[in-house]
């Protein structure tokens, strides 16, 4: 009987353990998530328009707004 109770026990440490892990690991998340997109607002060096990178076209070292401008 004792061993089958230390086995819950230790099981159920187990389990707090693991979700103890896993909501720093969310919370790890969302931190990182502002920090990237704020870091990373481009302006556009034909028109000057500021956007966010993922959106920007890169030529070279330059970033447009739009194919249009990165041709011009
Ligand atoms: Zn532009």
């Amino acid at each position: 009987m004792n061993i089958i109770r230390l086995f819950l026990f230790l099981l159920l440490i187990w389990i707090v353990w693991g979700f103890f892990k896993r909501k720093n690991k969310k919370a790890l998340k969302i931190q990182e998530k502002p920090n990237v997109k704020q870091g990373t607002m481009i302006s556009c060096k034909h028109c000057g328009l500021h956007i966010p990178i993922e959106e920007s076209i890169q030529v070279g070292d330059a970033n447009f707004c739009c194919k249009e401008h990165s041709q011009l």
